[in-house]
């Protein structure tokens, strides 16, 4: 292919590439492609992974292909994307992404909105104008397996190797034409190490607030990749520096900005924590345990309000967490998928901090039990529960069936002791949380 003579090309004696890592599905669809006449290259994530000696996420492949071309040439394959059209190829139980080169978006065809956002960029381009259109110079590096070079347009190779993230172009320009960017430089930041080049890291707290316009849908992605990649408490501390976490979440924000070692901050921690050592020991992770966790206290605020005009607690915590849900929906959308979890795991709380819970055993049966019962720990972790009741859920699942029905009276005595202590005129709150508690000393 011929390239024009400022492209940088690095052979494989001057980087680190081991052939063994590249994906083969990967690896056939480039081989493919130039067989059939085509420019192609991995390109991106995968292309900075491998020469960090990281293991690549997904592998992506830009080519001078159309996509309806390479849907043609490849009978196990779809196009997909409106904002991007591209072309996924299965290979085995792997799916490839195969992009066209595309133009520097300032091209008159690229559709913008007032603020500067793309809306649609397809218009086809060179190679170089491919990598230019890319965000970061760690990011528009190509690799051609067939040949073992690294093509590099914007001295991406250097910025790896000074640890430096520098997005390309004119770092306000680019912010605008995707804030996503801006999530995506403190999310690189914080995975690889990385320092943000002054230039590209100043914007990001003045333009933070365009992150508002973001398709909902497009934005609750991101917040998985921001914190379901085992790097959450860094990650939540970085965007929470640059005005970022406000934004996303402008509810649960308002209660951390009130209370930074609050009840919110804590349990932020606590459940970023835990999910860092879930991700990191490779067991699976779900989404509504993050909102469950954010939304927490905005709900329960809601409800006491709900609850003090006079609605039961059991509706007033149905209808805080529908309204809680529906609010945060216009920032990053919550699926159904999600808020159905959610909202269980909150009513269940109440479950499980009541001792006057009829059949309390019946309880464990409950498909989200466990949830709610490592949220409860959680927050029994943060301040925010008494851990009587984590303790005695703790022992009722390790107990027999015998030993069940006695701690059950036990709980019922303790509900009866408490009630006569109220008597005796010792004050404690609704929860009948006070530190004498038989259980607590
Ligand atoms: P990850 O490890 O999270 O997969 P990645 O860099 O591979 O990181 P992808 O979302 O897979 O991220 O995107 C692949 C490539 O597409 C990027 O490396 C970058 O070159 C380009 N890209 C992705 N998102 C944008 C964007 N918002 N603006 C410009 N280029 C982008
Ligand atoms: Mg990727």
């Amino acid at each position: 292919m011929n390239l024009p003579p400022h492209a940088k090309q690095i052979p494989s004696s001057r980087h680190h590439i081991r052939p063994s890592a590249i994906n083969s599905g990967a690896r056939s669809v480039v081989t493919k492609l130039q067989k059939a006449g085509f420019n192609a290259q991995l390109v991106g994530g995968c292309v900075r992974d491998l020469l960090l000696g990281l293991k690549p996420q997904d592998f992506d492949v830009a080519t001078d292909a159309h996509p309806e071309e390479v849907r043609a040439l490849f009978r196990r394959s779809r196009l997909v994307g409106r904002r991007f059209r591209l072309a996924h190829v299965r290979m085995g139980r792997e799916i490839i992404e195969v992009a066209t080169y595309r133009a520097n978006p300032t091209s008159k065809d690229a559709e913008q909105n007032s603020d500067g956002r793309l809306l649609r960029d397809n218009v086809y381009g060179t190679l170089e104008e491919d990598a230019l259109r890319r965000d970061f110079t760690i990011n528009a590096l190509y690799y051609d397996p067939s040949r073992g070079t690294v093509i590099d347009f914007t001295k991406g190779m250097d910025d790896l190797e000074t640890k430096t993230l520098r997005i390309i172009g004119p770092p306000e320009n680019r912010y605008r034409e995707d804030p996503v960017r801006m999530l995506r430089a403190l999310r690189f930041a914080v995975k690889l190490g990385f320092s943000i080049e002054k230039k590209s890291s100043r914007p990001i707290p003045l333009l933070a607030h365009l992150l508002k316009d973001v398709p909902p849908a497009r934005m609750f992605e991101e917040i998985l990749k921001l914190f379901h990649g085992g790097k959450a408490t860094k990650t939540y501390k970085k965007i929470y520096d640059y005005g970022v976490f406000g934004v996303l979440f402008p509810y649960t924000h308002r209660f951390v900005q009130k209370h930074p070692a609050g009840i919110t901050a804590k349990l932020l921690l606590g459940g970023l924590k835990n999910t860092d050592l879930r991700v990191n020991q490779g067991k699976p992770v779900i989404p509504a345990f993050l909102f469950t966790i954010l939304l927490w206290e905005p709900m329960r605020d809601r409800m006491k309000t709900l609850h003090s005009e006079g609605l039961a607690p059991l509706t007033a915590c149905h209808m805080a967490a529908e309204e809680i849900l529906a609010m945060q929906s216009g920032h990053t959308l919550i699926p159904r998928r999600a808020a159905v979890p959610i909202r269980e795991i909150w009513e269940l709380q109440l479950r499980l901090e009541n001792p006057r819970l009829r059949r309390p055993a019946r309880l464990l049966e409950n498909r989200r039990f466990r949830a709610a019962y490592d949220f409860l720990l959680l927050r029994i972790e943060a301040g925010d529960a008494d851990p009587v009741h984590g303790n005695w859920w703790t022992r009722l699942q390790e107990a027999g069936l015998s030993q069940r029905e006695q701690l059950i009276r036990e709980r019922r005595g303790i509900q009866k002791k408490k009630t006569k202590r109220k008597n005796h005129g010792v004050s404690r709150n609704r929860r009948g949380e006070k530190s004498q508690h038989p259980e607590r000393r």
